[in-house]
């Protein structure tokens, strides 16, 4: 059994902590707030999250939360040309995405973590790691030591001090993030994201998200795109703003009409950063702390869950002294190929540069018509994706089982 401590209460860190705990090592779970909360709109469960959820015995309760996505479906507002319309369907009988908002996912792994008895200390913002006689001791900002620790698990997400610390390159920032909202859902879309484009420098987003465990009423995630430098300029022009959705777009009216003022909304940031080692002696990152992008492939919530169900496999394969190469080559594949893919395909629906939404216009849906690119396109939103040209089940990318399913090490590794 092995002490082992994790930097941060989100989707990555709770997931992390239910597995570990329930293979009897002793948890000791940090968070910077007072008191855990998810910060963030709604996002899309892939089928490769939904595994994740399945062994953690939570699927059945974010999926009765959830709402069920079939489509992808995406269009430009000038001429209505359909730019992508992409079905989960592709994947396999009963493969769906399901859209959900944070408030239930992160309440589902909340409460399991009570009910198991996980140890969690809040209001303690970890900063630092020091190695000291192969175990590790925490740092907080407060200047408060914890430890020692067999293993920390650094799920501080995109912002993480302790990657940061540990010699990690701040995350490039993308030139577009969004504001968003999670408004009750009056638009009429039940089961698919649906997106709306203008080039690429305009992009509205609605994804049905269904309900919270507090409330009843069924919502939607509603994005806008927006450079960050520009949102005092949004702000001023808020009105304005709220007609020209409508204008482009008039079935969002019921929508936009619920937000009443530019606090409604919260603007978001997006950036890139993948770590070449997510890890270091007595030290794994997992989660956006380890592979941040920008969401516009859907996969950043989905990657946290599966790092925490293969780092805890990779465990039981090997000691703490040994997991993290363990655990980084059995994820490496996946994440390469997303990471590669967001970072590419992004500024085909996010940016200036009209070449690009031209092209994306141009290629998209021909490419689409042809069976393998569509199937080959429904894999890499499924995240199911390991490579350019590989794939694997969801259940599997959600288990290792012996060590013969992981490649072993590669020099970038060493
Ligand atoms: C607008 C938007 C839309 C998105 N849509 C999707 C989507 O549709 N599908 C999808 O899969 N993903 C989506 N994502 C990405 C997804 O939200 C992240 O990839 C995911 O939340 C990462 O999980 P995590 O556990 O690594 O980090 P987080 O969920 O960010 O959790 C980090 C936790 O660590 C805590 N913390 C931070 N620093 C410290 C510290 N120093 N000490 C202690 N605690 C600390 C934080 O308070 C937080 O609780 C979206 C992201 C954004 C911004």
């Amino acid at each position: 059994m092995a002490k082992i401590a994790i930097a941060g209460c989100g989707i990555g860190g709770l997931a992390a902590a239910i597995f570990l705990h329930q293979q009897g090592h002793e948890i000791c779970l940090f968070e910077r707030f007072e008191k855990p909360s998810p910060l963030g709109s709604g996002l899309l469960l892939q089928p490769t999250g939904q595994a994740v959820l399945a062994r953690l015995g939570l699927l059945d309760v974010v999926k009765s939360h959830g709402a069920r996505i079939d489509r992808l479906y995406g269009s430009e507002v000038t001429n209505g040309a359909t730019i992508f319309d992409l079905g989960y369907d592709q994947l396999g009988p009963d493969r769906f995405g399901i859209g959900v908002h944070r408030a239930s996912l992160f309440h589902a792994l909340w409460q399991k973590t009570g009910e198991l008895g996980i140890e969690v200390k809040v209001n303690t913002h970890v900063v630092s790691r020091v190695w000291e006689g192969g175990k590790s001791l925490l740092m907080t900002e407060a200047g408060t030591q914890f430890g020692p620790f067999d293993l920390v698990v650094d799920a501080s997400g995109s912002h993480s001090d302790l990657a940061l610390n540990l010699g990690a390159p701040t995350p490039k920032p993308f030139q577009y993030g969004a504001v968003w909202a999670s408004p009750i859902n009056a638009s009429g879309i039940s089961d698919t994201l649906t997106q709306r484009y203008v080039s690429a420098h305009t992009m509205i987003g609605l994804l049905p998200i269904g309900t919270m465990p507090s409330d009843p009423h069924p919502r939607i995630a509603f994005f806008w795109s927006l450079k960050p430098e520009a949102y005092p300029i949004w702000v001023d022009e808020f009105e304005g703003w709220k007609q020209r959705v409508v204008a482009l777009w008039p079935q969002t009216e019921a929508i936009v009409a619920q937000f009443s003022k530019p606090s409604d909304l919260t603007l978001a940031r997006y950036g890139q950063r993948t770590l070449k080692r997510p890890f270091a002696p007595g030290v794994v990152h997992i989660g956006d702390a380890a592979h941040q992008t920008s969401p516009q492939l859907g996969q950043g919530a989905n990657s946290a869950l599966l790092d925490a169900a293969i780092l805890a496999d990779s465990l039981t394969l090997t000691g703490p002294e040994d997991v993290g190469p363990q655990y980084a080559n059995a994820r490496r594949g996946p994440i390469r190929f997303y990471q590669a893919a967001s970072w590419l395909l992004t500024p085909f629906f996010q940016s200036d540069v009209n070449f690009l939404a031209a092209l994306r216009d141009a290629l998209f849906q021909p490419l689409a018509s042809i069976p393998y690119f569509r199937t080959e396109m429904a894999k890499t939103f499924g995240g199911v994706k390991t490579g350019l040209l590989t794939s694997a089940a969801p259940e599997n990318l959600a288990h290792v089982k012996s060590k013969d399913q992981i490649k072993l090490p590669s020099s970038s590794h060493r």
